[in-house]
């Protein structure tokens, strides 16, 4: 029985509340912090139909000393952290203050400039292991499940692995000309960077969303979807962490629909990160995009099809030359009947309460900064079916090179 503090009231926070809500045997107490207060009610009066109890908070996590007092009031012994990627620091710095483990789902990056990686929290390996409390970074599912996905593969599947490619679809739609699933500064910013991938020790670059192929999803309805190639920040820590690794890529599905809106926003300017002068007043292009594009917590309700995330992985097996997919399949309108959200916040904010399980039980309580490739893969991956996100492993070809 543990006290949980969740940070940010959005598409994916949500998902977390509700889904630590089910669990009352694990999260005994729930506090929900946020910087606009009322999602945050809208979230908890919700769930006090149910007859479920959340506090909350208003918080503004880049302020450390405000989360320091907030923390030293709630006392909880995890804190999940589902606001955005800037804000991992400021978080970090506040639960090492007030002795408090964390989680997040996505790596720091500052506002600034558009490159997220790892070194700024694995600086804080030593404090953290120190201070006895263990963080958890990356734990949503791509980064998140998937390194578990790789850990699973190295473990039980493989005598040894040669490549990895992370395979991330959506074959959902949710009516609307144009629109992110997930908080759409974050998502563009990723997407419109160049692509990379590691083979053997080295880092290559492709010009942004230029590789690409068709691959048929082991489920009817996703069936075959043309993958691009990204950088997506889990290479980073699998490219050192996976033993005898040769190659890791990470592809996500488009329609063509999206990519033309998102090469006419990049040619006006839109996805910028720049300001411009407006009228006398600075305004930062993607900033002001996000204003304008649908909250994707608000696509739920509308979003039809289905899901595939997994690991497609390349190795030796009893000897023999071998290719394993491991993946789940979310169905939207399923996640949205049960947590109200769409399958993309759903497989995102179930994996953070997976992990804070971990945590809470002991079993993966270990001082220190760690990515989730590095904790033994088999409590988290007995756990994810139970939480909502079954998974399963079938034989399929390996994909060819670039
Ligand atoms: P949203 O924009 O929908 O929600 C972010 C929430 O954080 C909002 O409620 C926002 O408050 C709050 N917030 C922002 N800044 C602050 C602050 N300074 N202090 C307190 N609260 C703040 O984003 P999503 O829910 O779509 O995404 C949340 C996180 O999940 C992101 O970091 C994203 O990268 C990550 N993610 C991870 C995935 C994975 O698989 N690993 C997949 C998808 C997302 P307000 O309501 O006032 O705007």
């Amino acid at each position: 029985m543990s006290k949980v503090l969740i940070v940010g009231a959005g598409g994916v926070g949500s998902v977390t509340v509700r889904k630590c809500a089910q669990f009352p045997e694990v999260f005994s107490e729930i506090w929900l912090a946020s910087r606009t207060k009322s999602r945050c009610d809208a979230i908890a009066a919700d769930l006090a139909i149910e007859g479920k109890v959340i506090h909350t908070a208003e918080l503004d996590a880049d302020d450390v000393p405000a989360t320091v007092k907030l923390l030293e009031r709630i006392q909880p012994r995890v804190l999940l952290n589902l606001a955005l990627p800037y804000q991992d620091l400021t978080l970090m710095e506040a639960c090492l203050a007030t002795g408090v483990h964390y989680v997040d789902t996505a790596n720091y990056e500052p506002r600034d400039v558009a490159k997220f990686e790892y070194k700024w929290q694995w600086a804080y390996r030593e404090r953290f292991e120190k201070a006895g409390l263990t963080a958890l970074l990356g734990c949503g599912f791509d980064p998140g499940v998937t390194n578990a996905f790789c850990a699973h593969a190295v473990k039980h599947l493989f005598d040894e692995i040669r490549t990895v490619d992370i395979l991330d679809a959506n074959a959902g739609d949710h009516g609307r000309p144009f629109a992110t699933n997930f908080n759409p500064e974050i998502n563009i910013r990723e997407i419109t960077q160049r692509g990379r991938y590691w083979e053997r020790g080295e880092w290559k670059e492709t010009d942004p969303l230029s590789l690409h192929m068709p691959y048929a999803f082991p489920d009817a309805q996703v069936a075959t979807r043309e993958i691009y190639l990204l950088f997506h920040e889990e290479l980073e820590s699998l490219a050192l962490n996976l033993p005898g690794l040769e190659r890791i890529r990470f592809w996500m599905t488009f329609s063509q629909n999206y990519l033309t809106h998102l090469r006419v926003l990049e040619n006006v300017g839109m996805t910028s990160i720049e300001p411009v002068i407006y009228q006398g007043t600075p305004v930062i292009p993607i900033e002001f995009l996000k204003a304008l594009l649908p909250d994707p917590a608000s696509l739920g309700p509308d979003t039809k099809g289905k899901t595939c995330i997994g690991c497609l992985v390349t190795g030796v097996r009893n000897g023999q030359e071998s290719s394993q997919f491991i993946y789940n399949i979310c169905d939207h309108e399923a996640c949205y009947r049960e947590l109200k959200s769409q399958a993309i916040s759903y497989t995102a904010g179930v994996p953070p309460v997976v992990g804070a399980k971990q945590l809470l039980t002991g079993a993966w309580l270990r001082p220190g900064v760690w990515n989730i490739e590095q904790m033994d893969p088999d409590p988290f991956m007995n756990d994810l079916g139970l939480f909502g996100l079954p998974w399963q492993v079938v034989e399929a070809s390996p994909l060819m090179a670039p």
